[in-house]
C-alpha cells in the first residue's frame, strides 16, 4: 500500500488525513496517509524516514520553505513547497496551495479578476496565493515582518503587487493567509478602510468561522473559509502522486463530507 504524510508543526488540527482519505476511497485507490508533527530540529531525521517509507508527503507551517534543499529537483514557481513526490528515494518538489486556491475561488463562484486584494501574510501560503493572483490582481500585503514581503516581490518578480499602506488602501477583497484566527485571533490590521469591501477570504478551515470571518459576516460581506482550498490542493497533490482525477459530482459530494465533519 502506498504510504503519504503531512509533515508541519504543531498541526493536530490538520484535516488533511480526513480528506486525502476520502479522495482515495471514491477514486477506488487504497493508500495510507498520517500526520507527523514535530519541530524544526526534527526536520532532517524525518526526510531520512519519509525517504525511506514513505511514496510522498505534503509539507506545511513552518516548513514549506526549509524542505527545499532536500529536494533533488524543485517544480514550484513560488518558493515555497507544500507537495513532495518520492521516487526511488528521489524527492521532488511542488506547490499546490496557488491552484488549489484558484480552484477554490471558481468552486465559490468567485471572480478576483481586476479586483485591489490584500492578502494579509508572508509565509508559505501567502507566497503562492501572491503569485498566483499577481497575474490579474492588484496586491498589496500586509505581513508582521514587512522585510518578508519585499523578499516575496523580489524573488517571485511580482509586477502588480505592493508593500501594504493599511492607511491608504481600499481593498475589494481580503484573504488572510497568516496563522492568526487558528486559536480565535483576529488577523484583520487596525485602521483600514473597508468602503469598497466585497469579499473575505479565510484560508483557516478549523475552525470554520475565524473572528475575520465572523467580522466579515457583521458587515454583510462574502465570506469563505479555506475548506474548498484544502480539498483542492489535496486534489492536485494525488494528481501528481497517484494520477487521480475526479469528476465535479464527486468533488462536490467530498466536500459535503468535509462540511459534516467540520
Ligand atoms: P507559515 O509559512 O508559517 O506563515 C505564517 C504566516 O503567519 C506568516 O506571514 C507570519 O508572519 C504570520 N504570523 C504567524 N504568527 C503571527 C502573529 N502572532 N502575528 C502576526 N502574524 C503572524 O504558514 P503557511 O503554511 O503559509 O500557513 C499560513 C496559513 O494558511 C495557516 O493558517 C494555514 O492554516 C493556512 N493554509 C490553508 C491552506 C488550505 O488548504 N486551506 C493551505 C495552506 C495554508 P511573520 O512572517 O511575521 O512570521
Amino acid at each position: 500500500m502506498k504510504k503519504y504524510a503531512l509533515i508541519g508543526q504543531n498541526i493536530e488540527y490538520s484535516y488533511s488525513p480526513f480528506v486525502h482519505n476520502l479522495i482515495t476511497a471514491e477514486a477506488g485507490f487504497e493508500s495510507e496517509y498520517t500526520l507527523m508533527s514535530f519541530d524544526a530540529v526534527s526536520l532532517p531525521a524525518f526526510v531520512d524516514r519519509l525517504k525511506g517509507g514513505y511514496d510522498g508527503f505534503n509539507v506545511t507551517k513552518p516548513f514549506k520553505q526549509d524542505i527545499i534543499p532536500y529536494l533533488y529537483t524543485n517544480n514550484s514557481q513560488t518558493g515555497a513547497v507544500n507537495t513532495v513526490d518520492i521516487n526511488a528515494g528521489i524527492l521532488t518538489g511542488y506547490n499546490t496551495d496557488g491552484t488549489g486556491f484558484l480552484h477554490s475561488l471558481k468552486f465559490n463562484n468567485l471572480d478576483f479578476y481586476g479586483k485591489d486584494v490584500l492578502l494579509l501574510g508572508a509565509g508559505g501560503a501567502a507566497r503562492a496565493i501572491a503569485y498566483e493572483l499577481d497575474k490579474t490582481c492588484n496586491v498589496s500585503i500586509y505581513n508582521r515582518t514587512t522585510d518578508k514581503v519585499k523578499i516575496i516581490i523580489k524573488e517571485l518578480n511580482l509586477k502588480n503587487t505592493n508593500i501594504a499602506d493599511i492607511t491608504s488602501i481600499k481593498p475589494h477583497v481580503i484573504v488572510n493567509a497568516t496563522t492568526l484566527g487558528l486559536k480565535d485571533e483576529m488577523s484583520l490590521p487596525e485602521g483600514l478602510n473597508i468602503d469598497k469591501l466585497e469579499i473575505v477570504y479565510d484560508t483557516i478551515y478549523n475552525p470554520h468561522m475565524t473572528p475575520l470571518l465572523k467580522w466579515a459576516k457583521g458587515c454583510n460581506k462574502v465570506y469563505v473559509n479555506g475548506l474548498s482550498m484544502l480539498l483542492f490542493q489535496a486534489l492536485e497533490a494525488q494528481k501528481i502522486w497517484q494520477g487521480i482525477t475526479l469528476s465535479e459530482k464527486k468533488i462536490r459530494e467530498i466536500y459535503k463530507q468535509l462540511e459534516a465533519k467540520i
